[in-house]
């Protein structure tokens, strides 16, 4: 069975093609992405209508190069999925529309997807795929969340921030550092060469015996100490960056230790863009080789959004048997979607 999945809840658009025969895990044929950050960096953050009419744009075109790059035709697409929220709802309105207009025309069932679904699933296109049951730690710009996963659409939340994300606290620092937005990776890799004890910020909820996160004050944080600095702040700003992805790795690492010791679990999965963090990928694999853990992420290139997750994750839920396509083409989107009450 083939596949064909459409990611449009946010700046990026997203296409794949992913293969599904019978209960081997589905494997990923090809994608494709557009990403809108040059279009939306001049408005420092994401213009939600500019961001609809780029999807408009880019869909079709994308499907294409991915068929073409997967040597298949659109006719012999067996399903086409989209992704149903959470996110912008004049974007997730786009990819709902093609995804089923599409269908329609090709006379194929269709089915919407939860975008955090996808970003969790997405390490089962990795080289080294987990096994049920396992922790995610689920880091991304929009979330950030410890749940408990025991297969496919069985997720209990065990724990998530109170106010910014993680990726959020990466992107607000960096825009205050003057490294434009979103400026997460451009902070980690300006950290490389800082010193990460050079400034003292604060760990937020660190020792609140809960598993919750809170971000908000941290930005707060090096908002004062850049502010100190004055104009002698491009001179620190990489032990700035440094001591600030410190203090978010920190927390992301001792959360998740503390997530897998209270479910008894002996396996951590990490899904959305912050998963591409070098550093918070080189304490975890330290801290869970030393407790005998498994640690599994997805590729690089597939951490932050992008189609192939939304693919996998409808041919996955298929397969577990949780969810069908079907021709109703009656598409709504859900911007706003817990991923426990799915
Ligand atoms: P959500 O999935 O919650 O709706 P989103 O789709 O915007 O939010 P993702 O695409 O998963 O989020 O991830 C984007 C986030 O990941 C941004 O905040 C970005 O700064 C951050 N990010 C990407 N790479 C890195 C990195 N190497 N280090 C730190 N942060 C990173
Ligand atoms: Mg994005
Ligand atoms: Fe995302």
């Amino acid at each position: 069975m083939l596949v064909l999945g459409f990611e449009s809840s946010c700046d990026e658009t997203g296409v794949a093609l992913v293969q599904s025969e019978g209960t081997r895990l589905p494997r990923l044929l090809a994608h494709a992405l557009h990403s809108q950050v040059r279009m939306h960096a001049d408005y420092g953050g994401v213009v939600p209508e500019l961001a609809s009419r780029d999807h408009i744009r880019r869909a079709l075109p994308l499907a294409e190069t991915v068929l073409r790059e997967a040597g298949r035709s659109v006719a012999e697409v067996d399903v086409v999925a989209y992704t149903r929220g959470p996110g912008l709802a004049g974007a997730l309105l786009v990819g709902a529309g093609v995804a089923c207009a599409l269908g329609a025309a090709l006379d194929k069932p269709v089915l919407g997807v939860h975008h955090l679904e996808g970003h969790l699933l997405s390490p089962f296109m990795g080289a080294d795929p987990p096994e049920f049951p396992f922790v995610v730690l689920l880091v991304s710009g929009g979330h950030t969340q410890l749940m408990r996963v025991d297969g496919v659409g069985r997720y209990a939340m065990l724990g998530e921030t109170i106010d910014d994300a993680a990726g959020e606290a990466f992107d607000k620092s960096a825009k205050l550092m003057g490294l434009g937005y979103p400026g997460g990776p451009a902070l980690a890799r300006l950290a490389e060469q800082g010193d990460a004890k050079a400034f003292a910020l604060p760990r937020p909820l660190l020792h609140s015996g809960d598993l919750d996160f809170s971000f908000a004050g941290l930005k707060t944080a090096v908002l004062t100490q850049a502010k100190k600095l004055g104009e002698t702040l491009p001179a620190r700003s990489a032990d700035l960056a440094a001591s600030t992805q410190a203090a978010i790795v920190e927390v992301l690492v001792r959360k998740s230790l503390a997530a897998l010791k209270e479910s008894g679990l002996q396996r951590l999965v990490v899904a959305g863009g912050v998963g591409a963090n070098r550093e918070l990928r080189a304490q975890l694999d330290v801290a869970c080789a030393k407790r005998r853990l498994r640690v599994h992420y997805p590729e690089l290139a597939l951490c932050t959004d992008n189609g192939a997750m939304i693919a996998m994750a409808a041919a996955m839920r298929m397969q577990a048997g949780v969810q069908q396509a079907d021709k109703r083409y009656a598409f709504d989107v859900k911007p706003r979607w817990p991923l426990d009450a799915i």
